[in-house]
């Protein structure tokens, strides 16, 4: 295989894998008929409402201090790499095999809580949206991608990356570092280019 294929199989990953699964639980969940539109929608929303809770949760999770040697190497490949090499978009990306686990435990959680099936897959949906938006608006920032409607997001996780580590975990919304008190300060030291794309102007 081309290195270039490669590596943009790598970094396409969740979205050759999800929207996919997307639209497919919610046809079947639409095609069944046991809950109506409305409640599916509601359900819905409120699986990718809860994604910007994980969002912050797993990624404040990623910079606390570990208590054993072998959580710090997988904090370091999970995560703690991509600060080191942020251009490094391959890397940037969740792997699937670090994800889809992690969205059964998820839609498992879901169905104990809701006891429904159809319910469970429509939140489960949802939140699973939220994770690829999530995966998009990332790559945006660390390929330096040209995307209007993304500029506060990206400049917002520049700050992470480039002023501090320990504020502004949430990626697709600020909400819960206003929550949790772990807002950056508003002074972006830095931007994200990338060597592939032309300077920012
Ligand atoms: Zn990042
Ligand atoms: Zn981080």
């Amino acid at each position: 295989m081309k290195p270039a294929v490669r590596d943009w199989l790598l970094r396409s990953r969740p979205f050759l894998v999800y929207p996919a699964v997307i639209t497919g639980l919610l046809v079947w969940v639409g095609a069944r008929g046991q809950i109506g539109l409305g409640p599916t929608a509601a359900l819905w929303f409120a699986g990718l409402a809860f994604w910007t809770l994980l969002e912050w949760t797993l990624h404040r999770a990623m910079h606390l201090p570990m208590p054993w040697p072998a959580l710090s190497r997988f904090q370091d490949q999970a995560h703690l790499r991509h600060h080191r090499e942020p251009h490094d978009l391959e890397h940037s990306v969740v792997t699937l095999s670090g994800s889809i686990p992690l969205a059964l435990a998820f839609f498992g959680l879901a169905l104990a809580v809701l006891r429904d099936l159809d319910a469970a897959l429509a939140f489960q949906a949802g939140l699973m949206t939220g994770y690829v938006w999530y995966e998009f608006v990332h790559l945006a920032g660390h390929g330096a991608w040209r995307v209007p409607l993304l500029r506060g997001p990206v400049k917002y996780h520049a700050l992470h990356h480039y002023q501090d580590w320990e504020r502004g975990f949430g990626v697709t919304t600020p909400l819960w570092d206003w929550v949790f008190g772990t807002l950056p300060q508003p002074r972006a030291a830095k931007t994200f280019t990338h060597p592939s794309s032309s300077p920012a102007s």
